[in-house]
């Protein structure tokens, strides 16, 4: 039997929930969003939450919403789903990619300020800086916001992975040391609404802005409208803006998830606990996690300190098993897309590395343990029933 790398967990009640929505009398634009928005945005202590059809979604309303656009640098991570650095893209604007922690894996503080000191002789200081939690782990955000204040530069937290995660003891999406912050309802992430995202502010204006975006740029407020309304049907669209929006059906589907996001954490905890005792004695390298860091495990990533090749047959014997291994990620700038942009790998050693030792092992709340114990004994014993450790 196949074990994925991750999965939803759908109970009964999260499907009453989206039959309900079948049954009423909006199955798009109707009460279940605003719900959904109020409950994500109060589980994490921020003031709006914007829903979208997806993270991809949420991230460019974000960068557009921060004035992002032709002539503005982007930085983020290499180590991220592409979904990252395209919003900057779509704005027009470049990317560029800061290295990752050797322990974490998340963009490194050390490497940013290096980096931030450089361009400000070159004068190209980004805009926007997009920090990534992988896996969960919230990045050193304190450090991070510190340097946004020396700089002048705008945050985005793509919390893509971090739903139900914690940051020096406060939820992760309060925003508290950014702008924005992202979150994806993927079924492989923590909750989810099949496809969707959202992105989380403290700012109204921010937020007004986002979502008018999210609808076509249009409005139905007088006071951002160029004249009075022609009558009562009347509204403006006042700028360039996308249908980028969450239907009800979806949204529901999301607040029920919702309820159930602490249990997930905790199932996922207990997942990564187990794992850590099953491979403490091989030398792979097991999750380290920062003091400041409560994750909310999305992915749970080993390291195999091994040759490339080695790498390659533990990954296809486990595949060629049924275990759904994976690699996130490949480095962004490796992409031929981004690789013709002119990056050079030799400038992020610590995400070469990464890219050459790192396997995300399955992780997700409905995996047993005879499962787990599966993972590993394939993981232990994957070339020719001899075992390379
Ligand atoms: C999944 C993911 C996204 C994109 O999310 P979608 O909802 O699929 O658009 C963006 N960033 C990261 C880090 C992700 O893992």
């Amino acid at each position: 039997m196949y074990i994925p790398y991750g999965r939803h967990d759908v109970n009964e009640a999260d499907i009453q929930s989206v039959i309900d929505v079948l049954r009423s009398d909006f199955l798009t634009q109707g009460p279940a969003v605003p719900t959904f928005e109020n409950a994500v945005a109060n589980y994490c202590g921020a003031r709006h939450g914007i829903a979208v059809n997806s993270a991809t979604s949420a991230l460019h309303i974000a960068c557009l919403s921060l004035g992002v656009g032709h002539g503005d640098v982007v930085w983020t991570s290499p180590i991220t789903f592409v979904a990252s650095a395209n919003c900057a893209l779509y704005c027009g604007a470049q990317v560029d990619f800061v290295d990752v922690d050797s322990r974490t894996y998340n963009m490194s503080v050390a490497r940013l300020a290096e980096k931030l000191a450089q361009a400000r002789t070159s004068g190209k200081l980004p805009k926007v800086v997009i920090p990534v939690h992988l896996c969960g782990q919230p990045c050193e955000m304190a450090a991070i916001y510190a340097l946004s204040q020396q700089y002048g530069f705008r945050i985005i937290e793509d919390a893509s992975h971090a739903i139900g995660g914690r940051y020096k003891g406060e939820p992760i999406g309060n925003c508290r040391y950014s702008d924005i912050t992202v979150f994806s309802f993927h079924p492989v992430k923590i909750v989810t609404t099949a496809e969707g995202g959202m992105a989380l502010t403290n700012d109204p204006e921010l937020a007004n802005h986002m979502a008018r975006l999210r609808s076509h740029g249009i409005t139905r407020d007088t006071a951002e409208m160029t004249h009075a309304p022609d009558g009562p049907w009347y509204y403006q669209q006042i700028e360039l803006g996308f249908n980028y929006r969450m239907p009800d059906l979806q949204a529901a589907l999301g607040s029920s998830q919702m309820r159930r996001l602490d249990e997930f954490v905790t199932k996922r905890l207990a997942i990564a606990r187990r794992y850590d005792e099953l491979l403490s004695d091989l030398p792979v390298l097991i999750p380290w996690q920062h003091a400041d860091s409560y994750s909310s495990l999305h992915l749970y990533v080993i390291r195999l300190d091994l040759s490339a090749i080695i790498h390659r047959e533990v990954f296809e014997r486990l595949r060629m098993n049924g275990i759904g291994v994976n690699l996130h990620y490949i480095p962004v700038y490796r992409q031929p897309y981004y690789a013709r942009m002119g990056f050079s790998p030799s400038d992020f050693p610590e995400a070469e590395r990464y890219y050459a030792e790192a396997i995300s092992l399955p992780i997700y709340p409905g995996l047993t343990e005879e499962q787990q114990l599966e993972v590993v004994r394939w993981l232990i014993n994957p070339i020719g029933h001899q075992t390379i450790f």
